[in-house]
């Protein structure tokens, strides 16, 4: 995204900064390796008509060995990644063999007597551009994975070997044009101690599997990476996306200092790990973990989540040919409640629409997909949906303590009819003596206006809310929040989404019920203590961030949290109130 080469007074190099995305938190120093594949060459002359059934041999003799390939590649992301993680080399393994794919580069081969390499390489190139084209970022992600899946291919029917990133034996820090999804799924943490891109975005395959294997990461640099050359001594900082290639001392030391910091804090807050979120005259709230997939609860505990605030299910129903069924569904929600024992799960249930798409749900193209078909209101048109969810989920339990929230809500008539649906699914398994928890818990993300504005009415229907940040801001302040233009617009320390937030929490607890918190506004320590003085009983939040927030919640008094928040309220502006924040909490001060 842009770079800075700083000179010497005669000219010569010194260093290269880059700014890219920054992809996975965490600061690293060491030397450059760059990770690049050998060419293959793509022959453009004719075959003869005799030729083609040993060139269509020579195909399915690599995809033969590209799907081998594969396995090996699902079994160890089974150990890095988790088995939801690791789904996604399944769904490799099924591209790869898809009988289209198979037929159209028979067609290439036999029609326009082309080599098996050159038929691969059109046939799933034309099949990723036409996924690239739809202009959705789901879908681009599926065409990387296309390309991913056609690279392998097209070197197993060439027989040239790929370069394998597993195979890198000293600490280094991979420089890449780009990396597909089976090549972070290949590293060794110990060894590749972060890596740099220029291709890619923050919410891509890639960024997202180092962020849960905790390997800091840079990416979309562009075209200034090529200023980066192996073996060169670098620092990267991944929670800037900031890559200094070929430090000066000043720098080095300035990122001495800052790492040692990093660890040091890091020591500080793993020792807060199983001390309780009681500030200092002895209210206690819960801190929670969000989490995605059943991998992501090995972290939960790891920063001593207190239970689950959030397991955001869709992921689930992403990355497959085919809708999960009741007993998949099932199996992944009783690991997580297993998992958790004690602790509280809230399961939300799919939130699909907005910008998560499912290939195989007709969904239509719509002008306003966050205001459009999205969630419980694709669930109220598709029964099936929830029913097997609802199942799965009632079932899993029997095993855990589960509780069930619904997203998107607007309406009271809304809450009604997702109580009866679960009325008809607790009747139906009591009928099929099928084991399941009579006595779940459900409550609403409070993440609309209208739901905030209704508080007092969802609150005597519902047994607890969670307060969805993300989505309450951009609906309040109509910013959409996916929109990197309008970015700085997007505020949830904005007066106008407190004062609901505040709303939301007395109408809660004038009914007796608690209020949790899932938007990414509870895991910001700046909002801390400013958050715990309106009353919140729950904050939930990436693992990572856990700990952090116990430390400010420690380090003051409900009393004194109080008067913050209600001076907080009396602002007009986020600017004031982010002021006082910054005044009456300064540990938190250099954080956001
Ligand atoms: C939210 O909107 O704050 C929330 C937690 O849900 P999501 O980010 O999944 O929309
Ligand atoms: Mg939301």
């Amino acid at each position: 995204m842009g770079r800075r080469r700083i000179t010497d007074s005669d000219g010569s190099r010194v260093m290269t900064q880059l700014h890219g995305i920054p992809a996975s938190p965490g600061i690293v120093t060491g030397t450059t390796y760059l990770f690049q594949h050998k060419q293959v060459h793509i022959s453009d002359a004719p075959i003869a008509a005799g030729d083609t059934a040993a060139e269509l041999q020579r195909f399915l003799d690599g995809r033969a060995r590209a799907e081998a390939q594969i396995h090996a590649v699902h079994a160890k992301a089974l150990v890095t990644l988790g088995a939801s993680e690791a789904e996604v080399f399944e769904g490799h393994i099924e591209l790869l063999n898809d009988a289209a794919i198979e037929s159209e580069v028979r067609h290439q081969i036999e029609h326009h007597l082309i080599c098996a390499e050159k038929a691969v390489h059109v046939v799933m190139e034309q099949n990723a551009a036409d996924m690239d084209a739809l202009d959705d970022a789901y879908m681009r992600e599926r065409a990387a994975d296309l390309r991913d899946i056609g690279r392998r291919l097209l070197y197993c029917v060439a027989g040239v070997e790929l370069a394998d990133i597993g195979a890198i034996t000293t600490p280094v820090v991979v420089v890449a044009d780009d990396l597909a999804p089976s090549e972070t799924a290949q590293m060794d943490r110990s060894n590749i101690l972060g890596f740099v891109t220029a291709a890619g975005g923050g919410t891509s395959h890639v960024a997202i599997m180092a962020r849960s294997m905790e390997i800091p990461a840079v990416v979309g640099c562009g075209d200034a990476l090529t200023a980066v050359t192996g073996g060169e001594s670098v620092v990267l900082d991944g929670s800037a996306g900031v890559v200094i290639a070929s430090p000066d001392e000043e720098v080095r030391q300035s990122y001495r200092a800052k790492l040692a910091e990093q660890q040091r804090e890091a020591q500080s807050l793993a020792a807060l790990k199983d001390l309780p979120a009681e500030t200092t005259d002895g209210h206690r709230v819960e801190l929670c973990a969000n989490i995605g997939t059943d991998s992501d609860v090995a972290a939960a505990l790891q920063y001593g989540a207190e239970g689950v605030g959030l397991y955001r299910t869709e992921f689930l129903f992403m990355d497959k040919p085919a809708m999960p069924d009741e007993q998949e569904q099932f199996v992944a929600y009783r690991s997580v409640a297993e998992a958790m024992g004690e602790r509280g799960v809230i399961v939300r249930t799919i939130d699909i629409g907005g910008d998560k798409g499912l290939d195989y749900l007709d969904a239509p193209s719509e002008l306003n997909p966050f205001l459009g078909w999205r969630a419980i209101r694709i669930c109220f048109d598709t029964p099936e949906l929830l029913h097997t969810q609802l199942r799965a989920l009632l079932r899993a339990g029997a095993f855990g303590k589960l509780r069930v929230m619904f997203p998107m809500v607007i309406a009271l008539e809304e809450i009604r009819r997702l109580r009866a649906q679960v009325a008809t699914v607790m009747e139906q398994l009591r009928d099929q003596n099928l084991a399941f928890d009579p006595r779940i818990e459900i409550g609403v993300m409070i993440e609309t206006p209208a739901a905030a504005v209704l508080a007092s009415h969802l609150a005597k229907e519902v047994d607890f809310f969670s307060i969805g940040t993300n989505d309450l801001t951009q609906y309040t302040l109509a910013v959409d929040r996916g929109n990197e233009r309008i970015a700085p617009l997007y505020d949830p320390f904005h007066p106008a989404v407190l004062h609901l937030i505040q709303r939301v929490i007395d109408a809660a607890h004038a009914e007796g019920k608690w209020v949790g918190m899932c938007g990414e506004l509870a895991g910001d320590e700046r909002a801390a203590v400013l958050l715990l003085g309106m009353g919140l009983d729950e904050f939930s939040m990436s693992a990572p961030s856990i700990t952090r927030v116990k430390r400010a919640i420690r380090a003051t008094s409900l009393s004194r949290a109080r008067v913050l928040a209600e001076r907080a309220l009396t602002l007009g502006t986020s600017a004031e109130i982010l002021a006082i924040l910054e005044t009456e909490c300064p540990s938190s001060s250099s954080s956001g």
